[in-house]
């Protein structure tokens, strides 16, 4: 936009000046636009006469170009509006699978962080077997819990009732969504490991750590000083979610022989606190720390962790085989219902039901030749 601004304060012509030279800064150029301040200065040097002198020429080869400049500037406005397009709320997308953003991998050989594009893939497990996928575009998982949880009623017609995950997903907006739907929500939050180490002691000058009054609505610090509430700060996520924090101050911290372990600030101490997601961390690490947490703690790591060890290294399925979301969720059904049956023939064999696996090849085998049967009657059928 800038280039164009100053090209178009260049070109020596009437429609220029009078788009370009007021209010240039508020103009914002679509390439509709410079294409038809091209063809006007174009009509306009078309009816110029015939340059005689050898500045008038020069003066004519220098309009020229910079018609041809501003062309220029209109397909690559045009280009950067199409990349646009394609990217939606990403930062980043691949050339060759448009849906495919750029992320930081596990897999990292040059040991550089390097990003490669993919998809964030999200599994639903219930004794190892896959119950719900969806794929993300955003590298992190804590906006996906939502969606995800979403697109699992609509799949079975209602809500998880328990739902277990790790730390990444342990958001305000992720365990209010939990709360106002029934959910027993065991997961947690990004410090819980830390607090659960036997050698662990909480911070007292962590703002979190200061006991909060809850009937006068003030903490009080270390020192023993109230904190009285100055107001409140509203902070909006990347998708939409409005979360709000309370601010306290204290009224005198000068000359408090704590202060240099308090914090190195000038004035006197200022804290935020969001009493919100205080209560939801507190319920999250009651619910993981009861005799029933401690069971879906145990599991957690051998259910989806277990399904990915296995697809991954077992199966050696680290790739998507095609690009686009569409072909890539398609790519992965059928691996997750290739996956779920294998899991289910292993169970059987296990508790020594192998005559219902031999009946099961043999429905399946049977089922796939009277396909076959009918397919040979109709090649359309084939083709589809
Ligand atoms: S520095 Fe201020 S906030 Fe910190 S302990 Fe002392 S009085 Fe309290």
């Amino acid at each position: 936009m800038k280039r164009i601004h100053v090209l178009l304060g260049q070109i020596d012509d009437a429609i220029a000046r009078e788009k370009s030279s007021e209010n240039n800064e508020e103009v914002e150029f679509t390439p509709a636009m410079l294409t038809e301040m091209a063809g006007e200065l174009r009509n306009a040097l078309e009816q110029v006469p015939k340059p005689s002198t050898k500045g008038e020429k020069a003066a004519q080869r220098k309009k020229r170009r910079q018609l041809e400049e501003l062309e220029a500037h209109r397909d690559k406005l045009q280009e950067y509006d199409s990349h646009l397009d394609t990217l939606q709320e990403r930062n980043s997308c691949s050339k060759t699978d448009k849906d495919a953003t750029f992320m930081r991998m596990k897999e990292d050989a040059m040991r550089n962080g390097q990003t490669k594009p993919g998809y964030n893939l999200q599994l639903a497990t219930e004794n190892q077997f896959i119950t719900d996928f969806a794929l993300f575009p955003n590298p992190t998982d804590t906006l996906t819990m939502i969606p995800f949880l979403q697109s699992f009623s609509s799949r079975y017609g209602r809500l998880a009732h328990t739902v277990v995950a790790d730390s990444g997903y342990g958001s305000e907006e992720n365990y209010r969504f939990m709360a106002e739907n029934g959910m027993e929500a065991y997961v947690k939050y990004n410090c819980f490991h830390m607090e659960q180490r036997p050698r662990f002691r909480p911070d007292p000058f962590k703002a979190e750590n200061f006991h909060y009054d809850e009937e006068h609505d003030c903490c009080i610090c270390p020192m023993g000083q109230k904190m009285r509430r100055t107001g409140n700060r509203h902070v909006k996520t990347a998708s939409g979610y409005v979360s709000e924090s309370a601010g306290y101050r204290a009224v005198r911290c000068e000359g408090c022989p704590l202060r240099c372990l308090c914090f190195k600030a000038k004035g006197n101490r200022t804290i935020e606190l969001n009493h919100r997601l205080r209560k939801y961390r507190q319920n999250a690490k009651e619910l993981l720390c009861s005799e029933e947490g401690l069971k879906h703690r145990g599991q957690r790591c051998i259910e989806p962790e277990a399904v990915f060890g296995q697809m991954k290294y077992n199966m050696n399925y680290k790739r998507f085989r095609h690009f686009g979301k569409d072909k890539v969720f398609m790519d992965f059904s059928f691996l997750a219902i290739a996956f779920n049956i294998k899991k289910l023939c292993a169970k059987m064999r296990k508790e020594d039901m192998d005559w219902l696996i031999k009946l099961f090849y043999g429905l399946t085998a049977a089922f796939f030749r009277c396909r076959e049967h009918i397919n040979q009657r109709n090649l359309q059928n084939i083709a589809a």
